[in-house]
């Protein structure tokens, strides 16, 4: 008897003539994000992915639910197809499920499928075979077939297969068959949960910081970088880009209107982070705002900050509410980070009368008073790249 767990997709199966492509990159980012639990075997049969010589383990588990395009995620055990080799698993798959159990009086029920057809036995006979003999091994367990409170699943092909649980899997599509986006990352709750949401449509991220140094500390920057690796777990590898921003945000401080400032720095953060995803390969921008959730994201401040680069920039919370982020956020588990309390570079520079409704010529006429060009040149000479 072996132990092995079986990942089951579902979107991608609607991809037609791309679904080889689709899994071959579920494959491959279910062998990277196990890479630091082994070597194991993993492939590709009956339309879903077998994982084995690999210990069946919380953390393993714990990972794979992270790997977008899996919808379901079955620790299982593998063993031949004859009747008492079977009877032992199904034995040891009930021990397991009755370790598990949070309550008593448990109800159960065996479902079989028989892909092999040389097996002698049909479905019906041997569910009923399987469901007699944990009734005379486990006094207590009693048979429900509509609802039953473990329901072991056996399945006899070139092995026999069975299993009790199914853990949900993260969904989405596998990251890296969608292109590749620059997240604009901040420390915040929002930008980690808006990057999530992306790399779950199979887009691979890049991420960049802004970082104010002496004004924000090297603990906000370390921050980003544990926002960044917690990401990594659902997104594959992160190159996060940080970039210098205190010169910027002083010429702006001193030579533009006050209540203009945060739509400057925005535009800056726009037109930098578009650089670095050119440079990059990445075909769109992302960001975490929301419509009016401050100031500066306002219809008119959002305009304004699109109106410096060309690229698509993607918002994908833009109609949620703060709270249904911070769901979120607490779901991925960045949550307790993001509210790890280091200022951020917008914090530091803020206008005392921020205006809301941002006339687009107004803003264009204040950035002449600084030189847009060379600021940003030299900010992209300094940048520090961390590969995640
Ligand atoms: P967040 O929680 O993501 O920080 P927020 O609600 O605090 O968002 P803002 O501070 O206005 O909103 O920032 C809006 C967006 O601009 C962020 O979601 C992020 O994409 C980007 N951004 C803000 N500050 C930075 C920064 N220091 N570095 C990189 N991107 C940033
Ligand atoms: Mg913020």
């Amino acid at each position: 008897m072996e132990r092995l767990i079986l990942v089951r997709y579902g979107e991608i199966y609607l991809k037609g003539q791309n679904r080889p492509f689709f899994e071959k990159m579920l494959i491959n980012n279910i062998k990277k994000t196990l890479e630091p639990f082994g070597k194991p075997k993993v492939y590709k049969a009956q339309g879903r992915i077998y994982i084995e010589n690999l210990k069946v383990e919380g953390i393993v588990l714990d990972r794979l639910s992270k790997v977008f395009g899996a919808i379901g995620i079955n620790p299982a055990w593998k063993t031949d197809k004859d009747l008492e080799a079977i009877q032992a698993m199904v034995k040891a798959v009930m021990e397991d499920a009755l370790e598990k159990a949070t309550k008593e009086n448990l109800t159960f029920k065996v479902e079989s499928r028989r892909a092999d057809k040389t097996f002698p036995m049909n479905s019906m006979d041997l569910s009923r075979k399987m469901g007699g003999f944990i009734l005379k091994n486990f006094p207590g367990l009693k048979v429900d077939v509509h609802n039953p409170d473990i329901k072991i699943n056996l399945e006899i092909r070139e092995h026999a297969y069975a299993y009790h649980e199914n853990i949900p899997g993260a969904g989405g599509m596998p990251v890296g068959t969608n292109g590749k986006t620059a997240l604009l990352l901040s420390g915040g709750i929002d930008s980690p949960v808006a990057g999530w949401m992306i790399a779950k449509r199979g887009v691979r991220l890049t991420a960049v910081h802004y970082h104010s140094f002496p004004y924000t500390s090297d603990k906000a920057k370390e921050k980003v970088i544990d926002l960044c690796r917690l990401l990594t777990e659902y997104c594959g590898p992160i190159r996060l880009h940080v970039v210098p921003f205190t010169e910027i945000q002083q010429e702006l401080y001193e030579k533009c209107p006050d209540g203009l400032l945060t739509i400057l720095m925005r535009r800056f953060m726009m037109r930098i982070a578009e650089r670095i995803a050119k440079k990059e390969g990445a075909q769109a921008l992302v960001t975490g705002e929301s419509i009016g959730q401050v100031a500066s994201q306002t219809l008119e401040a959002l305009a304004s900050t699109d109106d410096v680069v060309t690229m698509p920039v993607f918002r994908p919370l833009v109609g949620l509410d703060k709270n249904e982020i911070v769901e979120i956020s607490k779901k991925i588990n960045t949550y307790e980070t993001s509210i790890l309390p280091y200022e951020d570079c917008c914090t530091v520079f803020v206008p005392r009368h921020p205006v809301t409704r941002p006339k687009l010529e107004k803003v264009r006429q204040a950035e002449t008073l600084v030189d847009v060009e060379a600021l940003i040149e030299r900010a992209l000479e300094d940048v520090e790249v961390y590969d995640l």
